[in-house]
């Protein structure tokens, strides 16, 4: 059972309405999807986060000729293996996303091998449905009194399907995003709110919004600060009662074990197609757990990293741990993206706010080839 072809999708698609947050607007969303197959002709499917078409070089030029021939089943070993070939330029970026999306197919392809869902392989479901959380509510082109009631109308839509937790963007400015705090907090009385800033905020900054969201008893303060001043967090957290939560830029065991060792951090954040693949977010969630932290992925894409996440998800035991203990959440992203919607031949099924984690071998969901044409832009092979 040896990896016989590596295949690389790089896919586009031009968004009707862009939309913004604190750094910059999307016109357009990229995904890179990988596609292992063994000689026995079954297909394991990745998905990497970041730089679409700079990753597919990675996986195209770099480490798909270090797999072909490699025993399908060795993953975590295949895992080193590409570790060591690239650990002098390699320990964190791009490749480790490449990295990642690579792990992601061979996680999907050993549960298909093996005949056992990716939950199974993580060590076994502790739930079989796991709640999610609305993230949307970007921004648009327009004035901010009609932006904050875009943004509530749009809130009370996610209310209305079942989501019992919100996220927002915040870091446009600090007037409206007070405004925006304080009024989605009213409208909602009950909903479970979280804010995130893409590291928008000065330390000052950073205070002067926590301060507001612990008001409003928001659920977490995400990405409040840099993360190239992992001090800051700790700085934060001594002074606020809102969790920090943050991580979606950081990778790989090493790299988490920093973040923690710095302090200040409440919930990690490890997105799947990034910090390193699914194996390495195992070994992360480890060190969190040595810790006492918490391990909440980031996920945005399409269906491959959802579904990834929410099987993480549901295998994730919730420190310290009690009879009804806080649940994680699975980010769903709900901006509009064909890519994950249209895209698939089975996908996940997600009611009422919440998701159902499927028992099909792998990841248990499969892109649909055709479908997938229509946002290519340019495939790759290895073999
Ligand atoms: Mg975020």
């Amino acid at each position: 059972m040896v990896i016989k072809s590596i295949n690389t999708y790089l896919l586009e698609h031009q968004l009707e309405e862009p939309f913004g947050f604190s750094q910059w607007y999307y016109a357009k969303r990229n995904a890179l999807l990988v596609e292992i197959t063994t000689d026995t002709g079954v297909s394991g499917w990745g998905e990497c986060y970041g730089p679409a078409a700079v990753t597919q070089c990675a996986i195209d030029t770099f480490y798909a000729p270090l797999l072909t021939g490699w025993n399908a089943l060795q993953n975590e070993a295949a895992w080193q293996h590409c570790w060591r070939a690239s650990l002098d330029f390699a320990r964190k970026g791009i490749m480790m996303g490449a990295m990642s999306g690579l792990d992601m197919a061979l996680f999907d392809l050993k549960g298909k091998l093996l005949g056992v869902s990716a939950s199974e392989l993580m060590g076994g479901r502790l739930r079989d449905t796991v709640p999610c959380y609305a993230t949307g509510m970007y921004y648009k082109d327009i004035g901010e009194d009609a932006l904050l009631e875009s943004i509530l109308d749009e809130a009370s839509g996610y209310v209305e399907q079942g989501f019992g937790a919100l996220k927002i963007k915040v870091g446009k400015n600090l007037a409206f995003d007070k405004r925006l705090i304080r009024d989605l907090r009213k409208r909602f009385p009950e909903t479970r709110l979280m804010a995130d800033s893409n590291h928008a905020f000065d330390l000052p900054e950073a205070l002067e919004i926590g301060r507001v969201l612990d008001e409003c008893g928001y659920s977490w303060f995400e990405e409040p600060v840099s993360p190239q001043h992992p001090e800051q967090f700790r700085q934060l957290s001594d002074k606020l009662d809102v969790p920090i939560a943050t991580g979606e830029c950081e990778q790989t065991r090493w790299g988490f074990e920093a973040l923690l060792a710095a302090g200040g951090v409440d919930i990690i954040q490890p997105d799947l197609a990034y910090c390193g693949g699914p194996t390495e977010a195992m070994k992360i969630r480890t060190i969190a757990s040595a810790k006492g932290v918490n391990v909440i992925p980031h996920a945005w894409g399409t269906m491959l990293n959802l579904a990834t996440a929410l099987h993480f998800a549901a295998t994730t035991y919730m420190e310290p741990g009690r009879l009804e203990p806080n649940l994680p959440l699975l980010e769903t992203d709900r901006t509009p993206n064909p890519m994950r919607d249209n895209m698939y031949a089975t996908a996940l099924e997600i009611k009422n706010g919440k998701a159902l984690v499927p028992t099909a071998p792998g990841l248990g969901v499969e892109p649909d080839r055709e479908a997938l044409q229509s946002y290519l832009l340019k495939s790759t092979e290895t073999d």
